[in-house]
C-alpha cells in the first residue's frame, strides 16, 4: 500500500527539502529491501566506514525529485524519524534528540514510540556496520563500532 505524503507534515508546509540536499542518511539492509521491493534499484553507496547511505545525483539524494521525495512510502527509516536523530558521546550509550539543521524541528512530535524505534534501527545499524568491518580486510585494531551512527548526528554540515 502507498501512503500519500502528510498533507500536514512541517516540510510540506514549508515547501523545505533541505535535509535531502546532500544527504548523508544511512541505511539498514531492511531499508535497502524494502526499497528493492519497490522497484527502486542504485540508491545507495557502501563506504569505506562500512556504512549504507542514500546517493546523491547532483548534490542532492537520488530519490528527491522536483521538491519531493519520489520513494516517499518506502523511505529509510532514518529520513522517517528526521529531525529526531541520535546524539552519542564518548563512552556513553547516546539519546534520541533533534538536530538543529532542521529550521522547523520545533514544529515536529515524536513519541516514545518514535524514539525507540530510532535507538532500535541505531542498534541494528551498529550490528550490521561492525559485520561489515569484520568481513573484510579492515584495518586491524580499528574499533567495529557504527559510524553511521555519528554520522546521523551530522547528517548535513551545516
Ligand atoms: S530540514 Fe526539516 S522541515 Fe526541511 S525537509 Fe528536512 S525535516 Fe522537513
Ligand atoms: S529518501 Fe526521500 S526523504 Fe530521504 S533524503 Fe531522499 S528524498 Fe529525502
Amino acid at each position: 500500500m502507498t501512503r500519500p505524503p502528510d498533507q500536514s507534515s512541517p516540510c510540506l508546509r514549508h515547501g523545505c527539502d533541505a535535509c535531502c540536499q546532500a544527504t548523508r542518511m544511512s541505511l539498514t539492509k531492511a531499508d535497502v529491501c524494502r526499497l528493492e521491493r519497490a522497484g527502486h534499484r542504485d540508491f545507495c553507496d557502501l563506504g569505506v566506514d562500512g556504512a549504507l547511505r542514500l546517493r546523491n545525483v547532483d548534490g542532492r539524494c537520488v530519490f528527491l525529485a522536483g521538491g519531493r521525495c519520489a520513494a516517499y512510502a518506502e523511505r529509510p527509516d532514518g529520513c522517517v524519524l528526521y529531525p529526531l536523530i541520535w546524539f552519542t558521546a564518548d563512552g556513553e550509550p547516546g539519546e534520541a534528540g533533534l538536530h538543529e539543521f532542521c529550521p522547523h524541528r520545533h514544529e515536529f512530535r515524536f513519541s516514545q514510540g518514535d524514539r525507540e524505534w530510532l535507538a532500535r534501527s541505531i542498534a541494528v545499524e551498529d550490528i550490521e556496520v561492525a559485520a561489515r568491518r569484520g568481513a573484510s580486510a579492515w584495518p586491524a585494531g580499528e574499533a567495529a563500532v557504527n559510524p553511521a551512527r555519528d554520522e546521523r548526528t551530522t547528517q548535513h554540515d551545516g
